[in-house]
C-alpha cells in the first residue's frame, strides 16, 4: 500500500485536510477556560446532529466506549437486556450486556434482514421486565439500516431505556434522536464526521438518567454520573487535539447543512448500488428499501474471491475497500462511501473495480 490510500471502507474515512491542520495546534490545558468554551461549545454543536435536547457527553475512546457506557451504566448483574441482532455490530451489545453479567436475551433476525418490528413487540410483551432495549441503527456489517422510529414508538411505551448505535451513520443519515425516543445514541468520530478514530459520542435521555441514578453501575472510567457532574472538560483528560478536529469537521458540516449532507450520502449509495449491479455484483441486503445510505454490502459473482478483488484494487489501484465480518468473511464485499467523499471517490472505486472484476475473472 501507497502512503495516501483511498479509504472507501466503512471507517476510518477521509478526514479532510483543514481538519489535520486544525489538529495541529498547540496542545491546552484541558482545565482551563479557553478549552472548556471550545468544549462546550462542540457538545451544543452535536446536538443538531443528534437531533437531541439531551445531554451529550464526548468519550475518549472509539466507538465501542459509547456502546459499552450506554449499557454498563444501565444494567446490574442480573438484569435483563433485550438485544435485537442482525449483523456483527448489533450482537456486540450482546457481548457487552453479558460481560457486565445482565442477562441478555436475543432476538436473532437473519443477516441481510432487517430488524422486524412486529417480532420486537412480541419480544416486548414477553419481557416486560426488560432494563433496556438494543440496535443498531445502520448494521455496518451487513449494509441494512433498521426501523429504529418504529422500535422506538414501541419502547417508548415500557420501562426500558432504548439505546441505538448509529457509530456508521450519525452525520451521514438522517437520525432523530428525540422524535424516535431513543434514550441513548452511540456514535463515534472516524466514520461520517470524517474525523480520525478516538473520540466517541453518547446522548442520555432524561428517562435514561432515571435508570442509571437508580443503578449500581460497575464502570469506573465511562460513569456517566461523573462525565455530568464535569461538562466541561470531562472528568478525566480529554483528547484535546481530537477536540480540535471535532470543531473543524462541524464546521464543515455547518458549511455543507446536514440536509445536504444526508442527501449526498443517499445520492452516492444510490450510485453505488446501480453501477455495482450493471457490474453484476448483487446487493446482499435482502431488498433495496433496506439499504444502508453509507455502506454498501454486494455479493460477488460466483466464482470470484472477494479477497483476490480487494487485493488488486488495493496494490494496483490504492483504493481499500471492506470484506465480510464474522459469518460472511469471505463472502460479500463491503464499499463505505461516508463522511466527506463524494461522486469523484465513488467514480473512480467503480471505474477500478469493474477493471479488478476483469483481472480476477481472468
Ligand atoms: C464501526 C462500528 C462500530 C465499532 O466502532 P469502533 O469505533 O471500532 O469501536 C460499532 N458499530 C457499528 C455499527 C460500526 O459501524
Amino acid at each position: 500500500m501507497k502512503e495516501d490510500p483511498l479509504l472507501m471502507i466503512p471507517g476510518p474515512t477521509m478526514v479532510p485536510s483543514r481538519v489535520v491542520r486544525a489538529m495541529s495546534a498547540p496542545i491546552l490545558p484541558h482545565r482551563g477556560s479557553a478549552f472548556s468554551a471550545l468544549f462546550l461549545e462542540q457538545i451544543e454543536r452535536l446536538k443538531k446532529i443528534f437531533q437531541t435536547k439531551n445531554d451529550i457527553f464526548i468519550l475518549c475512546g472509539s466507538g465501542t466506549a459509547a456502546m459499552e457506557a450506554a449499557v454498563s451504566n444501565v444494567v446490574e448483574p442480573g438484569d435483563k437486556v433485550i438485544c435485537l441482532v442482525n449483523g456483527k455490530f448489533s450482537g456486540r451489545f450482546y457481548e457487552i450486556a453479558g460481560r457486565f453479567k445482565a442477562t441478555p436475551v436475543v432476538i436473532d433476525f437473519e443477516w441481510g434482514s432487517a430488524v422486524d418490528v412486529e417480532t420486537v413487540k412480541e419480544a416486548l410483551e414477553k419481557y416486560p421486565d426488560a432494563k433496556a432495549v438494543t440496535m443498531a441503527f445502520n448494521e455496518t456489517s451487513t449494509g441494512v439500516r433498521n426501523p429504529v422510529k418504529e422500535v422506538g414508538e414501541l419502547v417508548k411505551d415500557t420501562d426500558a431505556v432504548f439505546i441505538v448505535d448509529t457509530i456508521s451513520a450519525l452525520g451521514g443519515d438522517e437520525f432523530r434522536t428525540d422524535d424516535w425516543h431513543v434514550d441513548m445514541c452511540a456514535t463515534g468520530s472516524q466514520k461520517c464526521l470524517a474525523l480520525p478514530p478516538g473520540l466517541a459520542f453518547i446522548s442520555v435521555s432524561e428517562k435514561a438518567w432515571k435508570v442509571i441514578e437508580a443503578t449500581d453501575s460497575s464502570s469506573y472510567y465511562l460513569d456517566l454520573r461523573r462525565y455530568r457532574d464535569d461538562k466541561a472538560h470531562a472528568p478525566y483528560t480529554p483528547p484535546v487535539t481530537l477536540a480540535y478536529g471535532l470543531k473543524e469537521a462541524l464546521d464543515i458540516i455547518d458549511e455543507e447543512g446536514l440536509d445536504r449532507r444526508i442527501e449526498r450520502h443517499r445520492r452516492l449509495a444510490h450510485i453505488v448500488r446501480e453501477e455495482a449491479q450493471k457490474m453484476g455484483l448483487a446487493l446482499f441486503p435482502a431488498s433495496e428499501g433496506i439499504c444502508s445510505s453509507t455502506v454498501t454490502a454486494l455479493r460477488v459473482p460466483e466464482g470470484i474471491d472477494p479477497g483476490k478483488l480487494r487485493g488488486v484494487l488495493r496494490d494496483e489501484f490504492d483504493i481499500v475497500i471492506a470484506g465480510g465480518q464474522a459469518q460472511l468473511k469471505g463472502d460479500i464485499i463491503r464499499i463505505g462511501h461516508m463522511g466527506v467523499i463524494g461522486e469523484k471517490e465513488v467514480y473512480a472505486t467503480l471505474a477500478c473495480l469493474s477493471i479488478a472484476l476483469d483481472r480476477v475473472s481472468l
